[in-house]
């Protein structure tokens, strides 16, 4: 039996944080270039991984908002590929997880 409020604390958690480095992440993409062309090349590149850390992070954002979204209306917990339930290892180790082992 999984503990449904768990869950929800666990994902709502970790949302707070996922949202937190995306601020941040968001903050340090809207600075200024630096003038100086020298370091222009190493600084594009460091915004293209915080550009790829911005993607997955969203990615992420999304994946907890639609397993939130299951717990309010109901299906948390079943695969949404075979309807079988989930096992309570599998979404303690995955919170968002939306289908079972055998449908990853
Ligand atoms: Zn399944």
């Amino acid at each position: 039996m999984t503990d449904l409020a768990a869950q929800k604390s666990k994902l709502l958690a970790r949302l707070g944080e996922l949202d937190q480095r995306l601020a941040r992440i968001e903050e340090s993409l809207d600075a200024p270039h630096n003038p100086d062309f020298e370091e222009d090349a190493t600084e594009r590149e460091g915004d293209e991984v915080r550009e790829q850390l911005g993607e997955a992070g969203l990615l992420e954002i999304r994946q907890i908002r639609a397993a939130l979204q299951r717990l309010r209306v109901g299906g948390y917990g079943v695969c949404v590929a075979c309807g079988e339930n989930i096992s309570p290892e599998r979404l303690i180790a995955v919170p968002t997880a939306a289908r079972c082992r055998n449908c990853v």
